[in-house]
Parts: structure tokens; sequence; C-alpha cells
């Protein structure tokens, strides 16, 4: 395939803070920007240098993205696949394709995927009917993990359950979606590795992350994860043989259960650019959205380096006010870097912005964590009273 080089347009279905970050890096390298979103004035819209505004599902929008568009991808796999499949069929390069696109969105035909290629997943069986969750808690036993296979995200749409009556109360709450139960995974951390494919097969693997999620929602992440050798190079195999698998291109990311014995299980693939990787954005010398357009442009996709000790931190809202108070404060650290992603409505869990904060290669982990929990302390959400 021929590279896409600037001034081309690069399309994006959704409009939130992954397409922004994405439209940022795509105009530094002097693209033009598309976005398709539902709301104008998107966090990704407000970069753009067009706007198409209509449902992620209106294919006639989708349509129009694809016509004034070079290349188009998608910040969310809650895209309906059938946008992806018109794309494909009318001749717009649309990337990652269909393929690994239904996959990744449904967390059945992922797992399956998974056990097919030979690669480690928690134990877990499709519910459809009450009967299949006796069964299931037979099996597998409690506590078991009850979630919808679609659209889920953040802890949405699934229940950790401890016996027999929560078991059917989740069942009975998330019914009319189609159902998967994990057996509950006695997780030592949480690990993510962000990945890269290129159109001509290219292909980086970011280093490894710990993921500390706070009421299931990512809170930080940490980079380097201080894990040893035998663990990182089994992530970056596991993620080398998904993205060959799903013949993906793009940037991706593979969410673990790290288990006592070193072993890992993947719990999620995100067929795009994940909040886990947001730190290279500051602390590698190739982000992973600057990856994901190399990728999709069919351009060279260098390894990315670490140039920093460095731990994500995410801004969430608490629902009591809009405006942020401490930035000052928290900028008084020199090795902190602010996004904000241009959110009108810090509601409570909305993911409103994040910050990193970097210290020199070799820093402990464990203490510049520290340092980030005192540093998000300086932050917090109010009403400004007008002068
Ligand atoms: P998910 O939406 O599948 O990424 O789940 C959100 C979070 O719930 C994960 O990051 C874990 O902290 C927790 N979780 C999900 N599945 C399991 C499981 N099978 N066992 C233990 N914890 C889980």
């Amino acid at each position: 395939m021929n590279p896409i080089v600037p001034p081309a347009t690069v399309g994006i279905l959704g409009g939130g803070q992954l397409g922004r970050m994405l439209a940022l890096e795509a105009k530094r390298m002097g693209y033009r920007v598309a976005v398709l979103d539902p709301t104008p004035g998107s966090p990704a819209g407000q970069v753009a240098d067009d706007e198409v505004i209509a449902a992620y599902g209106d294919l006639e929008a989708v349509r129009r993205l694809g016509e004034i568009s070079d290349v188009v991808t998608y910040e969310f796999e809650n895209v309906d696949v059938r946008s992806v499949e018109l794309l494909e069929r009318a001749g717009v390069r649309i990337r990652p394709g269909s393929h690994a696109l239904r996959i990744t969105q449904h967390r059945l035909r992922e797992k399956r995927f998974l056990v097919e290629h030979g690669l480690p997943v928690a134990d877990f069986v499709a519910i459809e009917r009450a009967a299949d969750v006796d069964d299931a808690a037979r099996r597998f036993g409690f506590p078991g993990v009850i979630k919808t296979a679609v659209g889920g995200y953040d802890g949405k749409g699934q229940a950790v359950v401890h016996d027999a009556a929560q078991a059917a109360a989740a069942f009975e709450r998330l019914a009319g979606h189609q159902l998967v139960w994990e057996r509950f995974v006695p997780f030592v951390a949480e690990l993510g590795i962000i990945c890269a494919r290129s159109e001509s097969g290219a292909m980086v693997t970011y280093p490894v992350t710990r993921n500390i999620h706070e009421e299931n929602i990512l809170a930080f992440s940490v980079a380097p994860a201080g894990l040893p050798e035998a663990v990182r190079a089994r992530a970056r195999e596991i993620a080398v043989r998904i993205a060959v698998g799903l013949d993906f291109v793009g940037t991706f990311c593979v969410e673990f259960f790290l288990l006592a014995d070193g072993e890992l299980l993947v719990n999620e693939i995100a067929p795009r650019p994940h909040n886990s990787g947001h730190y290279t954005f500051d602390a590698c010398h190739l982000s992973q959205f600057d990856a994901q357009l190399r990728a999709v442009c069919d351009l060279p996709l260098p390894q990315p380096r670490l140039t920093s000790t460095a731990v994500m931190v995410n801004i969430l809202g608490t629902g009591v006010g809009d405006d942020l108070f401490g930035i000052p404060e928290l900028l008084a650290d020199p090795g902190v870097v602010l996004h904000l992603y241009g959110k009108k409505h810090a509601a409570a869990r909305r993911k409103m912005g994040h910050f990193t904060i970097l210290r020199e290669p070799g820093f402990d982990a464990e203490r510049l964590l520290e340092a980030a929990r005192e540093a998000r302390a300086r932050l917090s959400w109010g009403t400004r009273v007008p002068a």
C-alpha cells in the first residue's frame, strides 16, 4: 500500500479523548483531520479541521467521512461494524479492518479467538439462560464475574458475584444482553502492553505498564512496571501473536492479569490506543497515537524508546462542579505534564484529563507512584465564583 503523507486527511470515527490525542499528533505532522461524532465541539472535534456531526451508526454520515478522508480509523470499539464494512466495500482505507473489530468488540468472540490461538485467558462460559448461571457456578465456583459481551467499559456492564443469590440478581439486571461468566482471577497485578502494527507488517511493542484501578476505572499506569524479563517477554510474545492473528493494522492494547506464579492471562484486547498508554505521549520518543498514525498511513514504525520513568494519573470528574482547582500547585512539580480533554461537564467518574509525572530513567517507580498520589491530591473540582 502507498504511504499516506501530510497534508492528506485522516478521518476518525469517534470524537473522544483518544481521537483528540490522535488528532493532535496528526496536526503536529501536518495532516488534515476530520472527525465524526454526534456532539459538535467534541474533544477531538475541537482540534479537527472538519466535523461530521452524526450518530456513529449513521451510515450516510460514515460514507461522507470516508469521502473526505484519505484514511479512516476509529477511537473506540463500539463502532458499528457495519460502518467499517461499508467503508471497506466503498474502497476507503479503513484501519483496523472489520475482522479485527468484530472479534475485539465482543468478549466471547475475543476469548474464543484467544483460545483458538493457544493464548491464556481466565476460564469462561457463555450465559444465555438462568440455568446456565447455575451450571457456571457449579463448574467454576464463587466468586465469579458476569460481564456483558458487548459495550461494557470501566466496570460498566459487569458484576462480581459471591453466591447464588447475587448471581441470579446480576443475571436479572443484565438480562437482554449476551453474557459471559468468567472465573474470578486472584491476580497480584494488572498489566498492559501497547502494540502497533503497520500496513506493511512492521510491529513494535511499548514497555509493559502496571495498571492500578480504583472502582474498576484505571487510576494510575506505572512505566516501567518493574517486572522480571520473562514476564515482559511473555507479554510481548502474546501481543505479537494477537496482532498477527487479527491481521491488525493500527495501535492496540492487551490488558493482562499477572498471577502469583508469574503467568499472564489476557483480560481484554482494545483495538485502539488505550488509557494505559497515555504515558507514551510524554515518556516515549514516539507516542501510541503517533504509532497509530504511522501504522494506518503505512509509514516507518520505529521501536519506541522510554525516555523517563513515568506514572500516568487519570483526572476523573466527581460531579461536584466543572472547574478544576489546583492546576498551578500541580504544575509546581517540574516533572508534571498536564492533558485536559476539553470536556465541559465533570460528571462523576468521567475521564476529564490526565497528567503524567516524569523522572529520570532508573528513578524508583514505586517512589514516583507515591509522588503521583500526592500530586493528584492537589487537584479538586468545584465551581468558580465569577469575579
Ligand atoms: P474489564 O472491564 O473486563 O477490563 O474489567 C474491569 C476490571 O474489573 C479489571 O481491570 C479488573 O480489575 C476487574 N476484573 C475484571 N474481570 C475480572 C476477573 N475475571 N477476575 C478478577 N477481577 C476482574
